[in-house]
């Protein structure tokens, strides 16, 4: 089951339903029009198999799912808008570790995007040229659940609601020679639209393994990075409990759980994909002057 956020033909913000490739209007069809956002259904925690299988089964039944298919393109928005925290793990793959001579991490590296990253599929990497090479990421992303302080490993996956697809762009000549200084990387992760995402979230219990995804990314159809989620040197609980002992974790926190190796630069007029298994395509197109 996919879930996304599009911007209708009245410019507000839906909440749309992939059902076998076919696109439905979920606000619409649930009824629930004061329902605004995905993030809204998370913390409400009906998020969830239970309730929105209820929402699609009752339209079926009626026969009136055919009213609620989107017709024309689809203008995707990302799928949290408004994420408190994009918590980033760094050097999170042996691969990765050796292709940027660093030593494997006996623990995670964390650390953070701002929120004017967030860039939705079909959306433009943008940046200036002065800055140097800039790099794409893929990466899983988990989105939180619910609220949490000093998670527990074995608890920690009832606090995942779901599952997308993010490219973490790192301007990477600014990252290292900032690094040299010691100076903190933020800049060289914050640009605007340096974290696209989406344009899906899956629900987690739609997903029965989430450490064995294939991840692919390409450059105008050249594949540049290819690896799976069983690689993560620390998996989806440990990444979780570690934030959770320094921060209180709120639903529609997004993680980015760090990427395999392939890194490469990106420039303008490219096209960057990242796809991941069981969870779909992210595509962006890259202006760079
Ligand atoms: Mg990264």
């Amino acid at each position: 089951m996919k879930l996304f956020q599009f911007i209708s033909d009245d410019s507000n913000l839906q909440i749309g339903i992939d059902l076998d490739g076919k696109f439905y209007n979920f606000t619409r069809m649930s009824h629930n029009g004061f329902i605004a956002s995905l993030q809204e259904l998370i913390e409400k925690d009906i998020f969830n198999l239970e309730y929105l299988n209820s929402v699609i089964e009752t339209v079926k039944k009626d026969g009136s799912l055919s009213n609620y298919e989107i017709q024309g393109n689809i203008k995707f928005d990302v799928p949290i808008l408004n994420p408190q925290k994009i918590l980033c793990y760094g050097v999170n793959y042996v691969a990765h570790a050796e292709e940027g001579d660093n030593p494997i991490p006996d623990e995670p590296i964390l650390f953070a995007k701002t929120q004017n990253t967030l860039l939705p599929h079909k959306g433009v990497i943008t940046f200036p040229k002065k800055i140097g090479r800039v790099d794409h990421e893929i990466e899983l992303g988990v989105v939180i659940g619910k609220e949490g302080k000093n998670i527990h490993e074995n608890d920690a996956m009832k606090y995942v609601a779901g599952y997308t697809i993010i490219n973490d762009i790192s301007a990477r000549k600014m990252q290292i020679d900032d690094l040299e200084k010691s100076h903190p990387w933020l800049r060289s992760k914050s640009y605007d639209t340096f974290c696209p995402v989406g344009p899906y979230l899956i629900p987690k219990d739609s997903i029965s393994d989430p450490h064995n995804i294939d991840l692919t990314l390409k450059i105008n159809g050249e594949v540049k990075q290819q690896s799976n989620t069983s690689l993560m040197i620390f998996k989806i609980p440990k990444l979780i409990n570690f934030a959770s002992e320094i921060m209180t974790l709120k639903a529609g926190d997004i993680i980015c759980t760090g990427t395999p190796s392939g890194i490469s630069e990106i420039v303008d007029g490219d096209i960057v994909t990242c796809e991941l298994s069981k969870i779909g395509l992210l595509s962006n197109s890259v202006k760079s002057e």
